[in-house]
């Protein structure tokens, strides 16, 4: 029965109470305890507690009580990420300085936490703008600076205009706008502060093998990542010059017909090119395009020749044309690649646009090798009737395969002729025109009609039917019947024919595609014959090339010219020497008299307590560096800070970190996959590399976690009017209730949306309402189905938990609650249930608990076990199919047999009208399933 409950009053008791108590203070590492470290994204001090920080830190509360029952110590802290820009902006707005803005929204946020009631680590936590925070985050820049990780260079960089400052890659969105104010990014060229991430890009995607990350996860770094691995390969231009392309397939090189030069590339600066205007202004128009659209498959690609230059073939001396042309990047490779328009689309589609040679280089392998195979020389003929625009098959009766015209070819004997002759063999036709023909391909494949294994070269050629050639229809063939020729449309082959080789040829000639996979070279010079595997060694080490990998991925740029971040610690010397500030004189802290407005030139560089600074701590002639370092460097290492914030010689030491570290499970947004799960993860290699660090990656576990949008199933902005206030919900439902009830919204491991809804809240309530009545149905005795109940209840809510599945969780909490009140149930069942309850609702179990009188918490008692005997079933309900439709349940013991099964399924009026006379067949799973095929 529903009982009312004053959830103001309680949550405010129990806070109090879990307070004083100093209940979630981790304390030391209790070695005799397994250690849990739980580990939520920090955020940012916006101003306000939203529905999402509900979501990310209320629901792993669930999880993180559940750990502290079972008898682990459990670290799971909570802390803030409070640099940055939007709390600049924000301050800016309100004419107040950032740091008072930011402050005053911690002090907001901490209050507003405490009202969630969450088992966070009390004990634990960082600020990163907290001075001895950013002490280490600016020391361990210097000691990066040191060992070349960290840089000022000159380079393209993505500059946002509203905002005046720099951005990394990663804050670029895919349609070039800055992902904090959707302005369009523009492009500059100007000097910055850079961390060599790329240095680690191998180690970032090898390693990601020895996490237990969800694919998904790993797949979208890889893919930012990027990595491709090939072959540098020098090519010398007819004027002297040497020009380096990169590519991954160094074995095609023999189908080179022309080269591309990306509009960046330098040597078009100074090239002898007699065309200078006409290249001048592809190149201008090129570099003012963004990346997406240059790199869009679709559109036609363009491209400029270079006249009067030409490349020199590496390996046969052939002249090559050179090309600019924009759908090359500067940044990808060397900013130069070839094209090899037989064995790549956008080159084959350059090379038909431009009139190129296209030589076919890699003949594609096929089938299955089989064991002693008989080798022989082979056509596939395709013959075309262009007046009926059908093509001429054969259908293979007894294999029921349809394939084109094939045969041998016969000693002495040339493709086309040998063609010729089995379209006549097989169809009778001799008046066809020969139009063109493959590669070789190579074939493995066992040759029914014949009962042989063959391995073939095979040709396939298309002819066209001449216009005065009789087309009889059906033309029976030879070899007694066994296959006959059929005319049918593009349509039916695409559908029928399935043979690898004989779809290789027509995907070849009809479809024109191009054969861009492996195989073995073909027209190669001394090379013929390789495998492409092996070729691609052996050509790049003929070229006097090198192998190696290019990436996607760019240097960190870090570098900020704004003002509300960590100094970069970097003094310069009279003669402009950068050195970093030495540990003694850090925090190297903001200075105060600054204006702070966005204006393009760094606020630091206005300031003259700065100068002053440095030239009482360095001497005359010394200056500062001005910039300030992106936010995610902050949020790069907190997780090694929580356990040892205290710590006043080392960012953390290697003592705590053997004791909290790695990470169990993180849990955060998606949007941080490719940003701060990245940088994070690279910054602690740097740090493993220097022995600051005892693991090599942070985190063993991963998931992201959905967003929840507002009640009309769309993201929530304040321009919609959708926003959702958690505070109006805690006032009038409980922190109990929006937790329970955010729970309740779906599977916790998956990233998927859902839509806030009132009636859902509603019901959460009831059913705490329900909770908190069920006392009134404690008995002396309860029912042997309740027992089996409640440890059911037991064995699927532990598990779901494991699994973050906490709503099925639920689910099974609310079919337990619905049989007590129906049934009754024991004193002990009762505050088992309890137990059960409290990770999802820590105050009102807490309530409940002390109304027995209890003297402890009840966070402190253990999680309850399952007893497997108790919870197995009496009877089971399975479902019945018969011809694989429902028809109906049966209620049988759990191992009940196969014969008895059928048997309570043909007492069933309703299952048996469907059978008549003895069951053809029937499949039983125990327990599940009982299908009968009458
Ligand atoms: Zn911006």
């Amino acid at each position: 029965m529903h009982k009312k409950f004053d959830h103001l009053a309680i949550e405010k008791k129990w806070q109090k109470s879990w307070k004083d108590a100093n209940l979630y203070a981790v304390g030391k590492r209790d070695l005799q305890k397994e250690k849990r470290y739980l580990l939520v994204e920090l955020p940012y001090p916006s101003g306000d507690l939203h529905i999402g920080h509900w979501y990310a830190f209320g629901v792993p509360d669930i999880l993180v009580r559940h750990e502290r029952m079972q008898g682990k110590q459990v670290l799971y802290p909570l802390g803030f990420d409070a640099f940055g820009m939007p709390a600049e902006n924000a301050a800016i707005k309100r004419g107040l300085n950032p740091k008072e803005w930011t402050y005053k929204n911690m002090d907001t946020m901490r209050a507003q936490l405490d009202q969630m009631g969450n088992a966070f680590s009390t004990d634990m936590t960082v600020s990163t703008t907290d001075p001895e925070y950013f002490k280490w985050t600016q020391w361990m820049f210097g000691e990066f600076f040191k060992k070349g990780i960290a840089y000022r260079g000159e380079g393209i960089v993505n500059w946002c205009p509203h905002d005046h400052t720099i951005l990394a890659n990663e804050q670029v969105l895919s349609d070039d706008t800055c992902e904090r104010c959707g302005t369009k990014v523009e492009k500059r060229t100007m000097a910055s502060w850079k961390l060599a991430i790329t240095k680690y890009a191998d180690r970032l995607i090898d390693d990601l093998d020895t996490v237990q990350w969800p694919s998904y996860i790993k797949e979208l770094q890889r893919n930012w990542i990027g990595r491709s691995k090939g072959a540098e390969i020098p090519f010398t231009l007819s004027n002297g010059d040497k020009v380096t392309i990169f590519t991954t397939r160094p074995d095609t090189l023999y189908g080179v017909s022309f080269l591309v030069l990306a509009p960046e590339h330098p040597l078009l600066k100074t090239l002898p090119v007699e065309n200078t205007e006409e290249v001048q202004k592809y190149v201008d128009e090129a570099t003012q395009k963004d990346e997406v659209d240059r790199l869009n498959a679709t559109k036609e690609k363009t491209g400029v020749k270079l006249e009067g230059v030409s490349a020199i073939h590496p390996l046969t001396g052939e002249s090559v044309s050179v090309f600019v042309a924009d759908y090359v990047l500067g940044n990808y490779g060397t900013g130069a690649v070839m094209g090899v328009p037989a064995h790549d689309e956008r080159d084959n589609a350059f090379a038909k646009k431009y009139a190129l040679a296209i030589t076919p280089v890699i003949s594609p392998i096929t089938g299955v090798p089989q064991e002693n195979p008989e080798h022989r020389k082979s056509i596939v003929a395709i013959v075309y009737n262009p007046r009926t625009d059908t093509y001429m098959t054969i259908n293979w009766k007894e294999q029921q395969q349809t394939l084109f015209i094939g045969g041998g070819i016969e000693e002495g004997e040339d493709v086309i002729a040998a063609a010729i002759r089995e379209i006549q063999e097989e169809t009778q036709c001799t008046n066809v025109v020969y139009k063109a023909q493959t590669m070789p391909i190579h074939h493995h494949y066992f040759a029914h009609a014949k009962n042989v294994a063959r391995e073939i070269d095979a040709v396939g050629l298309l002819f066209e039917l001449a216009d005065d050639e009789e087309t009889a229809t059906q033309l029976d063939g030879a070899e007694e019947g066994k296959f006959e020729a059929v005319w049918k449309d593009a349509k039916t082959i695409e559908r029928e024919v399935i043979d690898e080789l004989h779809r290789t040829v027509w995907e070849m000639l009809v479809d024109g595609k191009v054969h861009s996979g492996a195989g073995t070279l073909i027209n190669s010079g001394e090379h013929t014959g390789l495998s492409s595997e092996d070729a691609k060694a052996a050509i790049t080490q003929a070229t006097g090339g090198k192998e190696t990998s290019t990436y996607r991925l760019r240097d960190w740029s870090i570098g900020r010219q704004r003002y509300w971040g960590v100094p970069v610690p970097i003094v310069y010397s009279p003669e402009g020497e950068a050195h970093p500030v030495p540990l003694e004189h850090l925090p190297w802290t903001l200075p105060t008299d600054v204006d702070f407005r966005p204006t393009g030139e760094a606020p630091l560089a206005k300031s003259q307590e700065l100068r002053d600074r440095v030239t009482n701590i360095f001497g005359e002639g010394w200056t500062p560096e001005v910039e300030t370092m992106d936010t995610f460097v902050d949020s790069s290492w907190y997780f090694l800070r929580y356990f040892d914030a205290q710590n006043g010689g080392a960012p953390s030491s290697l003592a705590a970190q053997k004791d909290w570290m790695p990470v169990d499970l993180y849990m955060g947004g998606s949007e941080h996959t490719t940003l701060h799960l990245l940088y994070s993860r690279f910054w602690q290699k740097v740090l493993f590399d220097m022995g600051l660090a005892t693991e090599n990656e942070p985190y063993t576990k991963r998931i992201n976690r959905g967003l929840i949008l507002g009640p009309d199933g769309q993201k929530m902005s304040k321009s919609k009017g959708n926003v959702v206030n958690p505070d109006e919900h805690v006032e009038r439902v409980g922190a109990d209730t929006v937790k329970m009830y955010l729970a309740f919204m779906g599977n916790y491991g998956e990233a998927a949306n859902y839509p806030f809804d009132l009636g859902g809240i509603a019901g959460i309530r009831r059913f705490l309402e329900r909770v908190n009545g069920i006392r009134e149905h404690v008995k002396e005795e309860e029912s042997k189905d309740m027992t089996r109940l409640l440890h059911k209840t037991i064995a699927k809510v532990s598990t779901d938990i494991l699994e973050l599945k906490f709503n099925t969780a639920i689910s099974a909490l609310m079919i337990f609650v619905n049989a007590a009140e129906k049934e009754g149930l024991a004193q002990e069942s009762y505050e088992t249930f309890l137990k059960l309850m409290a990770p999802f609702a820590p105050h009102l179990t807490e309530e409940l608990w002390h109304e027995l009188d209890k003297t402890d918490f009840i966070h402190e008692q253990s999680f309850p076990t399952f007893d497997a005997s108790l919870a197995k079933d009496d009877v089971v309900t399975i479902g019945v199919q018969v011809a694989g439709k429902r028809r109906g349940d049966i209620t049988i013991a759990p191992d009940t047999t196969q014969e008895e099964a059928l048997t309570a399924a043909l007492t069933n009026p309703e299952i048996a009208k469907y059978i008549e006379g003895a069951p053809k067949k029937v499949i039983y799973v125990a327990g599940r399933i009982l299908n009968i095929i009458p």
